[in-house]
């Protein structure tokens, strides 16, 4: 094996420090360790829990050899578990003169630990398939090499940590406002129904027919109000624990939609509601009962948060899946808050409706338990449309 050229060391460093894609650094790396650094056959373990875990296998096929050994990607672990032990580079050679034609069956290995200040992270092995060993200054550069290695991997963990942190205490703080807005939610029906019902029991006063009417349906909007909550509240809960059942059925998409349409319009007189799912038929697996509740909340949230606008229901087929969607004219979510609506509990400030904002976090757990997606489209001033796509050929 002829001696190869210096690493060019700024290139390694750069591509560590500057690329955000783990992988593609190592990428890089590999691709210019190849210049001066020749071999066979090179592997990556990391430890995890004080178990060590391939992470990736890069295979350079140098020298055309060793094509056999690639497919086990086991050969490195031996060395790689030594390498941990020890904590100390391990350079192992096979035990007798290397006969050229079995090259295979004598490696040389090289194994680096990948050191941290926080201890030996894991290890990185080098195999080169007959030989020659590896000479000091190669020993040198490749533990250059497996600092750059160990800074990256330092690095990934230490972004893969700060990203946890910063989604636990988003969580909180959505948990926290929840409980606020609960408990304010909670109160506010009760108080109503807990005030007029005193009212229409109080002794000393008769009330007229038509002024006892509107108390009482006062008291039943407000009755039905909190029972959505509580049904919202403990949905999101099994949802969350995956205790909810499905009951996977061939449903005519059009005629769901149709009974959705005329329930909502019941409930929300003013609604305007278009459809063309009545121009092609489809058939779809899904539960009727959750799927007629994803669009129900979606015709809800129309009238909530777009109110005077029309809803329109386009419906397409596609080639593996079926897309419905529900477009408004409404005055649309901003793009900052776009990201979090399907998010448990997020509601975007400034609006005083009542909501408890897990109604867009069930509906997508719905259409993804309908091995399906929801999304969203919205731009401020123009409308939002919510889309599902339901795949074609999912067996239910
Ligand atoms: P909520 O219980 O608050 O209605 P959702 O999860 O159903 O909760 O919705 C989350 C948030 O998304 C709402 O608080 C609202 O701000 C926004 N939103 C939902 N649908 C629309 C829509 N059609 N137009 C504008 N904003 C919407």
């Amino acid at each position: 094996m002829k001696t190869e050229q210096k690493p060019d060391y700024m290139v390694i460093a750069e591509s560590v420090m500057f690329n955000a894609d783990w992988k593609q650094a190592l990428d890089i790396l590999t691709a210019s360790l190849r210049s001066f650094f020749l071999f066979d056959n090179m592997a990556l373990y990391l430890k995890e829990n004080d178990q060590i875990n391939l992470v990736d296998v890069v295979y350079a096929r140098a020298m055309g050899r060793g094509k056999s050994a690639e497919a086990d990607v086991d050969w490195g672990l031996e060395v790689a578990m030594s390498v941990l032990e020890s904590g100390n580079t391990l350079i192992k050679k096979p035990g007798s003169a290397t006969p050229r034609d079995q090259r295979i069956s004598f490696p040389y290995f090289l194994g680096l630990p990948l050191r941290t200040p926080n201890g030996i992270i894991g290890v990185l092995v080098f195999v080169r398939f007959g030989g020659p060993t590896y000479t000091q200054e190669q020993v040198a550069d490749a533990r250059f090499l497996a600092a750059q290695f160990a800074s990256m991997f330092e690095r990934k963990q230490l972004y893969e940590q700060v990203a946890a942190l910063q989604d636990a205490r988003r969580q909180i703080g959505l948990q926290e406002d929840f409980i606020a807005t609960i408990s304010h939610e909670l109160r506010t029906p009760l108080g109503f129904i807990k005030g007029y019902t005193t009212t229409l029991l109080r002794p000393d006063t008769k009330w007229d027919d038509a002024t006892r009417n509107e108390f009482l349906t006062i008291i039943d909007e407000e009755a039905d109000h909190l029972t959505s909550l509580i049904d919202h509240m403990l949905e999101s809960a099994r949802l969350q624990s995956k205790t909810l059942v499905m009951n996977f059925q061939p449903v005519r998409l059009d005629a769901l939609l149709r009974d959705s349409v005329l329930r909502i319009q019941a409930r929300y007189k003013d609604l305007k509601v278009t459809s063309d799912a009545g121009a092609s038929p489809v058939v779809v697996m899904a539960d009727s009962v959750r799927l007629t509740q994803v669009f129900h909340n979606l015709f809800s949230n129309a009238a909530k948060y777009a109110p005077g606008s029309p809803v329109h229901v386009h419906v397409s087929q596609h080639e593996d899946f079926q897309r419905i969607e529900f477009i408004d004219e409404g005055p649309g979510i901003a793009p900052e808050h776009l990201g979090y609506i399907f998010d448990k509990f997020y509601r975007v400030p400034g609006y005083g409706t009542s909501g408890s904002g897990l109604g867009l976090f069930i509906c997508g757990q719905i259409v993804k338990a309908h091995h399906g997606v929801l999304s969203v489209k919205s731009e401020v001033g123009k409308g939002t449309t919510f889309i599902i796509d339901l795949p074609l050929n999912y067996p239910g």
